[in-house]
């Protein structure tokens, strides 16, 4: 069977241990050397940075969070043996991890070593589809001949050179599609090296619905009502009981329960700035009149990372004068978001130092750096009327989503 020494690249035989460097990480698959669709994923990527910068840290639990009364962003793989997980309340983790090293999120840095370890990527192959700040989709067909090794030879030495030249570890799953290879990467984390091939179907079998990406707690709660628990139920499914029994989106759902998946990697679709600014029909000075052009902006700046699945790690104001010269004033949020009172706050607070009176003829907010949807907004117990400031936002959304963004105007908007 095709094997490949992940520490040396060796091609070994059937044998426990690289007859060449004494490696015992050793990868055999049937398709090692045929697959080539793949997804790399950091390990506990802001923690990993942050350990990376303080190495007297390496051994001892490190969380990423928001100070005491907040929630954990990030937890280390020692702090998770512990029991301490992403999103959990601070208090909670440590309770159960006492001696953790507790770290401010410092989210700029974060995007720098992102995009350093995404550049890395990007010598691979052109097909690099960004997904999030520390995890892409890479399709290497068609590379050998530029590498002189076939993509599994390739990818084993991106994640050594990631080690050595960034000082933090990725996990790499290698499957047939973007699918099976975003599984394959979470099987076998940290430092993990994973391929899925034509065992597809039968490896998902038995795994929970939740395993598959898009199955989150409302939709394995609706098919738990319908029996459906394991991924094996929902591959037993024909088209017509699927859409009888779970509408237009089960025969898609069974497809994918299969391992089925005809996503393309796209690398045209990395968004690098959600921005979003006007220019006035007349040129304005008073504060007041700027606040309220900035608050429609940040109303659409929010609707735009929230349609994208993003979220702000801080706010960028921008504003032109009359006699067009630029300004532009950045701020980082303690935590996430996207919430456009939060956005317009930042930025206004800004816009105060800059409103002195001089004439402008536009003004502009972006999220800078862009960070996963799924770090907004998480509950923070400092404030407990976050949750629901966040429902009344979902709210307000679903009602433009069925009558038009002018059917909710907000107070400030009016
Ligand atoms: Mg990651």
């Amino acid at each position: 069977m095709p094997a490949l020494c992940r520490d040396c690249g060796a091609e070994p035989g059937e044998v426990p241990a690289c007859p060449d460097c004494r490696g015992r990480r050793i990868i055999r698959h049937p398709e090692l050397f045929a697959l080539h669709i793949a997804h790399i994923d950091c390990d506990a990527f802001f923690a990993s940075v942050e350990k990376r910068d303080r190495p007297e840290l390496a051994a001892r639990p490190v969380i990423v969070g928001g100070g005491v009364r907040g929630v954990v962003t990030a937890a280390c793989y020692v702090a998770r043996i512990h029991g301490v997980r992403s999103a959990m309340p601070m208090f909670k983790a440590l309770a159960a991890c006492p001696d953790a090293v507790v770290i401010r999120p410092d989210l700029a840095k974060y995007a720098a070593v992102g995009r350093q370890i995404r550049s890395m990527m990007e010598r691979l192959t052109p097909l690099v589809q960004p997904l999030s700040i520390d995890e892409a989709a890479l399709d290497l067909a068609g590379t050998e001949a530029l590498h002189g090794a076939p993509p599994a030879a390739v990818l084993a030495r991106f994640a050594r050179d990631v080690e050595r030249e960034v000082g933090v570890t990725v996990s790499v799953g290698l499957a047939g599609n973007r699918l099976l290879a975003k599984i394959a990467a979470g099987r076998d984390k940290p430092r993990g090296f994973c391929v899925i091939g034509a065992e597809a179907a039968a490896l998902l079998a038995p795994e929970p619905v939740r395993l598959l990406p898009g199955i989150g707690p409302a939709l394995a709660r609706k098919l738990a009502g319908l029996g459906i628990t394991r991924l094996a139920h929902l591959q037993a499914l024909d088209d017509r009981t699927a859409r009888a029994r779970l509408g237009d989106d089960g025969p898609p759902l069974v497809r994918r329960a299969r391992g089925e998946d005809c996503r393309r990697v796209d690398p045209i679709r990395e968004t690098k700035s959600i921005s979003a600014e006007t220019t006035f029909e007349a040129d304005i000075c008073e504060r007041a009149a700027l606040e309220r052009q900035l608050w429609r902006m940040a109303e659409k700046l929010a609707g735009r990372l929230r349609g994208e699945d993003f979220a702000a790690g801080g706010v960028v104001l921008k504003l032109k004068t009359a006699s067009f010269v630029q300004r532009t004033r950045s701020r980082q949020f303690a935590a996430p978001t996207r919430l456009p009172d939060l956005l317009f706050e930042a930025a206004r607070a800004m816009l105060i130092r800059e409103a002195d009176g001089t004439a402008f003829r536009l003004i502009g907010i972006g999220a800078q750096p862009l960070l996963p949807g799924h770090l907004a907004d998480q509950p923070d117990l400092a404030d407990p009327s976050a949750p629901r400031r966040v429902a009344a936002q979902a709210a307000i959304d679903a009602l433009r989503a069925r009558f038009g963004v002018r059917a909710v105007r907000r107070g400030r908007g009016l």
